[in-house]
């Protein structure tokens, strides 16, 4: 696998979205009366799993398919289970949903309150997995991960949002908590707040570490984060955590400073929702609302071949269902008219070279795309960089033959890390 430096970036031309001044409160959504609940593990026809139809959960309990489960979701109301199915995402993913039929009254559960006084980071790992911002405890749990920086991420990783920095403005008081109780949880003292320059200006953020992000696209992304702020050189297929930084999006350690001072989970998400003319509304909706709920109750209307992405336009990933759940991690929704949405082609590539000049990871698109059309994944990473690419999503953008370069890419790694599962698993089982 070549190891490109990040030295001597190009410097893409597009800008980030600054959240608007004096931002409105979220307009709230009401608890729907079902449900839906994604749980990352794989439904297996052939075992008896702990939880069935018909059956009560409490708010705040959590559910586990199996006995040996390590995964879990909480469930953010009370109810009753209707249906459990299997679920497929993106690039085949699999999990497992849950439909929840939302009783009057709620009932709680209470197994993280006996907790929450004495914060640490294995019972945080073992009850607030899924809280809004989508907290990485698990990585920040895991004594195997050498973590010895925290940067807690106020800029939005994607054109058009504004959803972390809304969450920096109203809650300014609230980080210098937050940093604290993660430095109690975690033990990790090195903790910085990654801030938009023109924010950093504000008083509440005086004594804090701050780390101020320009407001041209990529510089929010956390590799470059790392690379241009931090002095840690990003290492091709290696995570963040793999090399000591831990991100954390502001969303995730406010949730965490709500949920210890509750003493109980909780649920609210914030989304900015950016409608067909581009105007952007932000609500707050509980985890597991479907997203048709939100856009009926502020009035956004959809078409049956406009596209719903989650995400930003760069990034983002198009949801097939307007039943799809509002997701911990999911800070922005935009709806893309039928009439508007980029064309994709199966051109060839004409070597403009604009993919090529605009990466900020220096990888040689052109003709790494050239490998993963013909599914030569594996030369791929190890001749043309695969893993050097940061997933901007940039040289798609740019394409002028209209390749869809970053689906490819992100399909590339997906199948190289499920055949090194694959492998890895059937190595433990000879
Ligand atoms: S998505 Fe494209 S432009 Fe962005 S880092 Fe990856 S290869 Fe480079
Ligand atoms: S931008 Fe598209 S057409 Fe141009 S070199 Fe890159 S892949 Fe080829």
């Amino acid at each position: 696998m070549i190891k490109r430096s990040f030295i001597g970036l190009t410097k893409p031309k597009l800008m980030c979205d600054l959240v608007e001044p004096g931002p409105k409160e979220p307009e709230s959504i009401p608890i729907p009366p079902r449900m839906i609940l994604l749980l990352n593990e794989t439904l297996d026809s052939t075992r008896e799993s702990l939880i069935k139809k018909g059956d009560m959960v409490k708010k705040g309990e959590r559910i586990f398919l199996y006995k040996d489960s390590q995964e879990y979701v909480t469930s953010p109301v009370s109810g009753t289970i209707t249906s459990i199915a299997p679920f497929t995402g993106d690039f085949g993913a699999v999990a497992t949903y849950f439909i929840l039929e939302t009783n009057t009254t709620q009932d709680i559960d209470s197994n993280f309150t006996e907790f929450a006084g004495t914060p640490d980071i294995v019972t945080a790992d073992r009850y607030l997995r899924g809280i809004p911002g989508n907290p990485p405890l698990k990585q920040l749990a895991d004594s195997a991960n050498k973590i010895n920086k925290i940067v807690i991420t106020g800029v939005d990783d994607d054109l058009m949002c504004t959803t972390r920095q809304y969450l920096l403005t109203r809650f300014r008081d609230d980080i210098s908590k937050a940093t604290a109780l993660l430095r109690q949880l975690t033990g990790i003292s090195d903790i910085s707040i990654a801030m938009p320059e023109s924010m950093a200006k504000l008083s509440a953020f005086n004594g804090m570490n701050m780390v101020k992000v320009a407001s041209d696209y990529v510089s929010s992304l956390p590799q470059m984060i790392m690379v241009n702020h931090l002095g840690v050189n990003f290492v091709p297929g290696k995570t963040c955590e793999e090399m000591g930084v831990c991100f954390i999006s502001v969303e995730a350690a406010l949730s965490l400073v709500k949920a210890y001072a509750e003493k109980l989970p909780v649920y609210e998400k914030i989304i900015t929702v950016i409608d067909k003319k581009g105007k952007k509304t932000r609500v707050s909706a509980i985890i597991g609302t479907p997203i048709h709920r939100i856009f009926t109750h502020i009035g956004v209307e959809t078409g049956e071949k406009d596209r719903i992405i989650i995400g930003g336009p760069l990034r983002g990933t198009a949801a097939y269902t307007l039943y799809h759940p509002v997701q911990p991690d999911m800070d922005n929704i935009i709806i893309q008219d039928a009439n508007d949405i980029p064309l994709i082609s199966d051109y060839p590539c004409i070597n403009c070279g604009n993919c090529v000049r605009i990466c900020p990871a220096n990888v040689p698109v052109n003709i790494l795309v050239r490998y993963l059309e013909a599914n030569l994944y594996q030369d791929a990473a190890d001749s043309y960089d695969l893993f050097s690419c940061i997933e901007c999503g940039l040289c798609s953008y740019v394409c002028t033959a209209k390749i869809p370069i970053f689906q490819y890419i992100r399909l590339g790694k997906h199948e190289l890390t499920k055949i090194d599962s694959d492998i890895e698993t059937e190595a433990e089982n000879v």
